[in-house]
């Protein structure tokens, strides 16, 4: 990894993956089908406040598609077949293991990336998703969103942080990269507590046995989502006047603090929120994410800093 600097102000994980590849590598959004245990009523139902119907997959479409768009744009690259939608690990081990393997036959797909509750990983699923590690390049994305009990159960996320925990131990012991996703702008959440989710997800994690070691101290990645409230969420009826963030300014500030607290070897996957604009409420310049995303990295360079800069 190339030492963060203000040349080189993120670890992000387009550079992680052109540095190990050689080459472009793009993300390919794929629903599988699945639902989550979040909305059939074995863990809770009617979701997350902020997730729309599409449970965050609005985006996905089938993979050769994707692969025909993409390839006039980037006809090099190679992809990662990311399962979005949903809990991509909520389902019989067999099934999972025919779609994983449907998605890495296509050419071009180098890995794969699941999205995932931590509630979700029995060790039968935690042994596939290890004999899926051996096969390719993949990690395992959890969607924790705040470290804070009390906006846990005000978003009726239906799960404790120590069930979290235990997550990233097992994916960690055996050897799994951990993408973490924390939601900046939740109800209720001062700056304060949202650093303070930042710092915990971020922190050193055991190195117990020789797979753990292989991998960083830390988790591999985290996605930094700016709450979007979107039509077909329960937030858009609960708090349909809620805008989380006044000004594109104010969040970038939050993000560049954040920045400078996360340790440089953990890969940085996204920093803003990602609602496609018909389905978007607020904040209303949200969709907005190239002028977000210059932003942040205009801000990093007037304020001379990078990531794990005030570590
Ligand atoms: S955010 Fe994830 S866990 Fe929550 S309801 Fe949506 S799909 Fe389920």
């Amino acid at each position: 990894m190339r030492e963060l600097s203000t040349e080189h102000p993120i670890n992000s994980i387009g550079s992680y993956l052109k540095e190990k590849t050689g080459g472009k590598v793009v993300k390919l959004s794929i629903d599988g089908g699945f639902t989550c245990p979040n909305r059939d009523g074995s863990k809770g139902t009617g979701g997350c406040i902020f997730c729309s119907a599409a449970g965050s997959g609005d985006l996905a479409s089938d993979i050769p598609s994707q692969i025909r768009l993409l390839s006039d744009k980037w006809p090099k690259a190679s992809y990662i077949a990311y399962f979005q939608s949903h809990t991509n690990t909520y389902a019989p081990v067999e099934r999972l293991r025919r779609q994983y393997s449907e998605s890495l036959a296509h050419p071009g797909v180098i890995g794969l990336a699941i999205a995932t509750r931590p509630d979700c990983l029995s060790e039968e699923i935690l042994d596939l998703l290890q004999e899926f590690n051996q096969r390719t390049f993949l990690w395992v994305e959890l969607g924790l969103q705040t470290i804070h009990e009390d906006t846990a159960v005000l978003i009726n996320r239906c799960y404790s942080l120590s069930v979290y925990d235990k997550a990233v131990s097992d994916l960690h012991s055996r050897g799994i990269r951990v993408v973490t996703h924390l939601i900046f702008g939740l109800p209720g959440e001062s700056r304060k507590q949202m650093l303070e989710s930042v710092r915990y997800v971020c922190r050193d994690l055991p190195q117990e046995s020789d797979r753990a070691a292989s991998l960083t101290r830390h988790i591999f990645g985290i996605k930094l989502h700016m709450l979007n409230l979107v039509k077909g969420s329960q937030m858009a009826t609960l708090y349909p006047n809620y805008v989380p963030f006044a000004s594109i300014e104010e969040y970038v500030d939050l993000v560049v603090d954040a920045l400078e607290i996360i340790p440089p070897d953990i890969t940085i996957h996204r920093m803003s929120g990602d609602a496609p604009r018909p389905t978007l409420i607020a904040p209303e310049w949200s969709y907005k994410k190239r002028t977000i995303l210059n932003s942040i990295h205009k801000s990093l360079r007037d304020k001379k800093t990078w990531q794990g800069a005030r570590l």
